[in-house]
């Protein structure tokens, strides 16, 4: 079991460099992150509330939405790559992302099938296509299908629950 040892060094590595708006996403804290392993996970909102930061949770577990215009990365446009702040899980490259104008981060295509779950979301009086990390469950966001080509998509998502690494400062192994 070297895999978290070196997921907490990484992230102590990193961590001098995480500015006040950062979810906050504490490694050490939570032994389920992982950016390598994308083995599913089962772990009960009773445990994810002891580990998560409560605004990470409202919306990962509670379908929350953040504010638009209010997260941390609807501008961002640096080159790396944007994973589950619950789970690690890798889920869209800089390059799938989009000035979408709506307040959210927006991508047009994930990093990899399978990445994400899609489920139909009736609530709030829409009909739309919710977003869930596929190996935590949490969620994420919305799809829509007004993206640019190629795919047309847009993955609407909420900073809270991403954690962006620049390829630059990406931690080397
Ligand atoms: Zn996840």
């Amino acid at each position: 079991m070297l895999l978290p040892l070196l997921l907490a060094l990484s992230c102590t590595a990193s961590s001098g460099k995480v500015d006040e708006a950062s979810s906050g996403t504490d490694a050490s804290k939570n032994p389920y992150y992982s950016r390598t392993d994308t083995t599913k996970l089962t772990v009960s909102n009773a445990e994810w509330k002891k580990i998560l930061p409560d605004e990470v949770y409202e919306v990962a577990r509670e379908k929350e939405t953040e504010w638009a215009f209010s997260g941390k990365y609807y501008k961002t446009d640096e080159p790396g790559a944007y994973y589950c702040a619950v789970c690690g899980n890798a889920l869209f490259k800089s390059t799938a992302k989009f000035a979408s104008g709506c307040g959210w981060p927006s991508f047009f295509e994930p990093i990899r099938k399978g990445a994400m779950d899609y489920t139909e979301d009736r609530t709030h009086g829409m009909d739309r296509i919710e977003v869930t990390c596929a190996r935590c469950d949490s969620h994420l966001g919305h799809i829509f299908d007004d993206g640019p080509p190629p795919t047309g998509k847009r993955y609407c998502m909420n900073s809270i629950v991403l954690d962006f690494v620049p390829d630059a400062g990406a931690p080397k192994r």
